[in-house]
């Protein structure tokens, strides 16, 4: 399968050719583990965790990197106002984070490495760019001297010139020129400090990428991808570090997500319009936020809305009552007689998915893509058409083992389906005051009624139970209901 996906670098779309065949190394820039992490954060690790799935789908072996931001300006202050020290407010957002990638379905990465425990290869790194004349020391600091790297700006396609003209200096750098930036900091009173040759310090926020992706994946590998925001300076200056201090080319293929918006404005911490998203998933399952971001594509923005989140968990719902429906006229059967109905249809469900995911990683056309064949396996499961029973069994497996495997893939539908619509069934029905025993009760009076020929009390049990937002379905295996 040819893979093409869209390179920041190249600015162009062009097959994914792995250094060494079969194998992708990818490198994904970590949350900085401050705070509960927000939407924003929830569609980089989704939308990355589906390229890692998706090249395995395909057949590649996946050494997947993300890492945490464990030292940082912003986790020093949350201690100093915590009075408690850095490493505890980092640990407890890592266990915070860790909990809700779970949640959302975001399997973990190979090698999730920390800052802290990477302070010798830090000081490595930048030893050897200073070694080859591209850094230099500054009272306790260390810079990076960008007017001396030649490739500077080729990610992001900006000029020095105009970043000259828009760069600041602030009160205390010790910078020869405005566009240098920090490869190690000396230390302030009360920070976190490692020796190192420079005297006691801790590394800027760049470096500590550009020598953990050398450590696990080597200094040129294949796929480096982060949120947009990270395009500059963060990815740009990745870049000079890494490509100045092995003389060899960094990530080949760049990929950057585009942003969570609100009402058309970035969703961020800085900007206060944010939602974590353990806020969200207070109020909707966490495979329809997952969905919600999946559905568009990634490079693309995507507008966050209750509306929208609300479509998402129809949907989802509305699949894993297909599902229950499918299972249960299969009951674990894998019929194997009988002809494919719809046999063009059908065999193109697995290829169309393909194709999209394929076509720089497109989820949303292949959820897209997956609306008919959804129709058709809620036909087969409920009423079909064909009175061909071998046919319609065979087929129902058929899409239901491709709605598996496409779901493996991009982590949906992945839940037992009954048990899924239980748990929905009763986190409804606690929201909104609606006793189960109550109506299973009435069930039993409907069921009564019948059987006593009294079809218009009958009746009447299904209004009174439908006015307070409660359906009632007659199935093979008796009565059930759902929250509408
Ligand atoms: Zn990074």
């Amino acid at each position: 399968m040819e893979i093409r996906t869209f390179n920041t670098l190249t600015n162009r779309k062009e097959p994914l050719q792995p250094l060494h065949p079969g194998v992708v190394g990818m490198y994904v820039c970590g949350p900085t583990v401050y705070d509960m992490s927000h939407v924003g954060h929830a569609r980089v690790y989704v939308t990355f965790d589906v390229v890692a799935r998706f090249l395995r789908h395909a057949g590649f072996k996946v050494t997947y990197v993300r890492n945490f931001t464990d030292i940082d300006d912003k986790i020093i202050k949350r201690a100093n106002e915590r009075g408690v020290p850095a490493g505890q407010i980092s640990e407890k957002y890592i266990a915070e984070f860790l909990k809700d990638m779970d949640t959302l379905g975001v399997q973990r990465p190979e090698v999730q490495p920390k800052v802290t425990e990477h302070i010798p290869e830090i000081i490595d790194l930048i030893q050897k760019i200073i070694a080859r004349g591209l850094a230099y020391a500054s009272g306790g600091d260390v810079y990076f001297a960008v007017r001396e790297y030649a490739g500077y700006g080729k990610l992001s396609k900006r000029n020095l010139d105009d970043l000259e003209a828009g760069a600041r200096v602030e009160p205390g750098d010790l910078k020869r020129d405005p566009l240098d930036f920090a490869l190690w900091k000396a230390a302030k009173p009360g920070e976190p400090e490692w020796d190192s040759p420079w005297g006691k310090g801790r590394p800027g926020w760049h470096i500590e990428c550009s020598a953990m992706s050398a450590k696990y994946l080597g200094d040129t590998f294949d796929i480096h991808a982060g949120g947009k925001d990270l395009v500059f300076p963060h990815h740009e200056n990745e870049i000079a570090q890494s490509e100045a201090a092995s003389g060899k080319p960094f990530a080949r293929t760049w990929l950057h997500n585009g942003f969570v918006q609100i009402d058309n404005e970035k969703m961020s911490k800085s900007l206060g319009n944010f939602f974590t998203i353990r806020d969200v998933l207070e109020k909707v399952e966490a495979e329809a936020l997952r969905y919600f971001l999946l559905g568009t594509h990634y490079r693309n923005p995507i507008n966050f809305s209750d509306v929208a989140l609300a479509d998402a968990e129809l949907r989802v719902d509305y699949v894993y009552e297909t599902l229950a429906k499918a299972d249960e006229k299969l009951a674990g059967k894998e019929p194997t007689a009988g002809e494919l109905l719809d046999k063009e249809k059908v065999e193109r469900v697995m290829p169309a998915f393909e194709e999209a995911m394929a076509d720089d990683f497109n989820a949303a056309e292949a959820l897209g893509a997956l609306a008919d064949p959804f129709a058709l396996l809620n036909e087969l499961a409920e009423r079909p058409k064909s009175k061909d029973k071998a046919a319609v069994l065979r087929t129902l497996a058929r899409l239901r083992k491709d709605v598996d495997l496409i779901g493996k893939v991009l982590g949906l539908f992945q839940q037992d389906p009954k048990a899924f619509l239980l748990r929905r069934r009763e986190n409804k029905a606690k929201a909104r005051g609606i006793d189960g025993a109550m109506v299973e009760q009435r069930i039993a009076d409907r069921a009564a009624a019948r059987k006593a020929k009294d079809f218009a009390a009958a009746d009447r049990v299904r209004d009174e139970l439908k006015a307070l937002g409660v359906e009632i379905m007659d199935t093979a295996s008796g009565t059930t209901w759902k929250v509408l």
